[in-house]
C-alpha cells in the first residue's frame, strides 16, 4: 500500500469516527428523562392539585350549608314553640332571621352544587392527564430502549474503527502523519483529497495531467496547488 493511500484510508476512518462520535453524543443527550415526559408529569401534578383545591372548596361550602341549616333549625324551633311570653316584635325578628338563613342556605347550596360540577370536570381532566402520562411513559421507555441499543452499537463500531485507526497509523510514515494531523485541523477533517478525472475533489479545481502523473508517481506527498491538501491519485 502506498504511503499516501494509508493516509487516505486513515482519513476515511477519522471521518467515520467523527460522525459516530456526533451520533453517540446525540444519543447520550437523549438518554434520561425527556422534556415531553417531564411536561406530562408536571401537568398531572397540576391536575391533581386543581382537583384537591376543588374538593376543598366543595367541603367548605357543604360545611357552610350544614352550619346554616343548624342555625335555621334552632331559630325554627324557637319560632314554632308556642311561647305565650314572646312578643309580636320578637316573633317578627325571629321570622326575619329565619328568612335570612333560608336565603343564606340557598346561596351556599348553589355554591356547593357549582363546586360539584367543577370537581367532576377536574376529575375528568385528571383522568385524561393520567392517561397521557402513562402513554408518554410507555413511549419514553421504548425510546430509551432504542437509544440504549443504538448507544451499544455505536460504541462497538467506534471501538472497531479505533482499532483500524491505530493499525493504519502504525503503518503510516511518522513525518507524514504529523503533516496529515496538522492539515486535518486546518481543513475541517479533510487533509487528503482524491484526484478524480484530473480534478482535486477537495477544491474542485482541475489539474494539469502532468501534475496528476507526478502525484501518482511521487513516493512522498504532493499537495494541491489550490487548496493545499495532500493529493491522492487512486490507481
Ligand atoms: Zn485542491
Amino acid at each position: 500500500m502506498r504511503k499516501v493511500e494509508i493516509l487516505y484510508r486513515l482519513q476515511v476512518v477519522d471521518l467515520d469516527l467523527e460522525e459516530k462520535g456526533c451520533r453517540l453524543q446525540d444519543v447520550e443527550a437523549r438518554l434520561g428523562e425527556s422534556p415531553e415526559l417531564l411536561a406530562a408529569r408536571e401537568a398531572c401534578r397540576a391536575g391533581e392539585a386543581a382537583r384537591q383545591r376543588g374538593e376543598a372548596e366543595l367541603r367548605e361550602h357543604e360545611f357552610l350549608v350544614a352550619r346554616v341549616e343548624g342555625k335555621l333549625k334552632e331559630v325554627n324551633a324557637v319560632l314554632y314553640k308556642s311561647n305565650p311570653k314572646q312578643t309580636t316584635k320578637e316573633l317578627s325578628n325571629l321570622q326575619k332571621e329565619a328568612d335570612l338563613l333560608l336565603q343564606q342556605r340557598g346561596k351556599a347550596e348553589d355554591l356547593a352544587l357549582a363546586d360539584m360540577d367543577s370537581v367532576e370536570a377536574l376529575q375528568a381532566d385528571l383522568r385524561r392527564l393520567r392517561q397521557e402520562l402513562s402513554e408518554a411513559e410507555v413511549a419514553w421507555r421504548q425510546e430509551q430502549q432504542d437509544l440504549t441499543a443504538q448507544r451499544e452499537t455505536l460504541l462497538g463500531e467506534k471501538a472497531e474503527l479505533e482499532r483500524t485507526r491505530s493499525e493504519l497509523a502504525g503503518l503510516a510514515d511518522p513525518a507524514q502523519l504529523v503533516v496529515y494531523e496538522g492539515l486535518r485541523r486546518q481543513k475541517g477533517g479533510r487533509a487528503v483529497a482524491r484526484v478524480e478525472q484530473s480534478l482535486c475533489t477537495g477544491c474542485r479545481i482541475s489539474m494539469a495531467l502532468q501534475q496528476v502523473q507526478r502525484a501518482r508517481g511521487n513516493p512522498g506527498l504532493t499537495f494541491c496547488s489550490s487548496c493545499g491538501r495532500i493529493l491522492y491519485v487512486p490507481h
